[in-house]
């Protein structure tokens, strides 16, 4: 029998690796470690719920017990490693030491918000990146008894997601950014105004091109002052401005990593023997594409390598579908700056070609009834990681 593995992070990442190994009839003995609940859940779906009414509870497929049963693994929920000691081959869970064999770590990526949340904020501002913080920002939303007045900072995808979700589900919303256009990373600027204006259509309130300079609780209400002069009263406050990969415990221990993630191989190999990443934390081959199936591909490979197959990974040309039913979006963004960006279509039906200096498809965006063409498209653009 293979030499006992330890998974670090139960999201899609380290899940996803214990059940390609199921899947393949590895036996091998597999310790999963999470901070948080160990419930397994589509984090993709945590942008779709307000909308569709489901409570936290609602988007659990298995409860943590249910996923040490199927996966035969053990699963230690809120259990937070705090070192990874990689001379004696162990794991540092405050005052406990846990011998690993061989080591995965999949810690995902963490909310960045740019400032401070002010103590008198407690309770009134979140960022929703895992089910228990929707599970708290749920029970704020219910706690008002009433459609709540929502702030969302950042206009990238989750921010545009929630805000889309928290719209539909009869909530007001109010979406403030420096960029003068939705998903600005995503889509170029005839696109973004598209999108820009079907969130208008529905009611969202969009405070574009202006930066938040304070936020203060006075008595029920949150108090945010904009760059611009002018104030705003929220109930509650989103921040979506972006997440950055957990790779703290990594460079602690001497794995190569930076603020792109730990640097693994196309085996997922980290600099260190012994130890492999995957997900939003990993940097593969240089790329750290944080969404779901560059992870899924990981997963399979990893599952291979680890179950005595060497494989390398390769990601396809996969566009990135983002949730806003009010103007469907489909982008799969250029690796490098291109040389143009052609831009077909009318109203909020778009297609924008990003083109090299040859005419060569680098990459598109698309909106409205033109995401149908992603599929033509996904295939004449080059894949992220041949
Ligand atoms: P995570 O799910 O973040 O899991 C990290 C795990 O590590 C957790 O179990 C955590 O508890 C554990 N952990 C971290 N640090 C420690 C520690 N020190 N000790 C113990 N445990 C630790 N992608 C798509 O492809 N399509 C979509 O439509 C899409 N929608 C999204 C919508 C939202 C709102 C968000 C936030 C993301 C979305 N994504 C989407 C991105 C996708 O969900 C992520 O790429 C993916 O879920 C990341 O999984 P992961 O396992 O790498 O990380």
């Amino acid at each position: 029998m293979s030499a006992p593995l330890t998974i670090l992070g139960t999201g899609m990442a380290g899940l996803g690796l214990a059940r390609q190994l199921r899947a393949r009839g590895s036996t091998r003995p597999i310790t999963l470690i999470t901070a948080d609940s160990g419930d397994d859940y589509s984090k993709p779906l945590l942008s779709t719920g307000f909308a569709k009414g489901v409570s936290p509870q609602g988007l659990v497929s298995r409860t943590a017990l249910e996923v040490a049963d199927a996966l035969q693994a053990v699963v230690r929920t809120h259990t937070r490693v705090d070192a990874i000691d990689t001379r004696a081959a162990e794991l540092v869970l405050g005052a406990e030491r846990l011998a690993y064999g061989e080591l995965v770590i999949a810690t995902g990526a963490a909310p960045r918000p740019p400032f401070d949340i002010p103590d008198s904020l407690a309770g009134r501002a979140f960022t929703i990146n895992d089910l228990d913080d929707y599970r708290a920002f749920h029970a704020a939303l219910t706690a008002l008894e009433r459609p709540g007045r929502v702030a969302i900072i950042g206009a990238g995808l989750v921010g545009c997601e929630y805000a889309n979700d928290l719209r539909a589900g009869g909530h007001e919303v109010t979406m403030i950014a420096p960029e003068h256009t939705p998903l600005a990373r995503l889509l170029p600027e005839p696109l973004g105004r598209a999108l820009g204006e079907a969130f208008a259509a529905i009611g969202i309130e969009l405070e574009l091109g202006r930066g938040l300079e304070a936020l203060q609780g006075e008595g029920a209400n949150v108090a945010l002052s904009l760059d611009d002069g002018q104030s705003l009263e929220a109930d509650l406050i989103l921040i979506a401005t972006g997440l950055v990969p957990r790779h703290e415990l990594a460079r602690q221990a001497g794995l190569e990593a930076g603020s792109e993630g730990i640097h693994t191989d196309r085996f997922l190999r980290t600099s260190m023997p012994g130890i492999h990443a995957l997900g939003d934390v990993a940097c593969v081959d240089g790329i750290n594409a944080m969404y779901v199936q560059p992870l899924q591909a990981s997963a399979k490979a990893l599952a291979a390598t680890l179950d005595g197959s060497p494989t390398a990974v390769s990601y396809g040309p996969w566009p990135v579908l983002v949730k806003t039913p009010a103007c469907p979006v489909v982008a799969l963004p250029p690796r490098r700056s291109p040389a143009r960006w052609r831009v077909e279509g009318e109203g909020a039906d778009l297609a924008a070609l990003a083109e090299d200096a040859e005419g060569q498809l680098m990459g598109f965006a698309l909106t409205g009834r033109c995401v149908r063409r992603k599929v033509e498209l996904a295939r004449a653009a080059p894949a992220l990681l041949v």
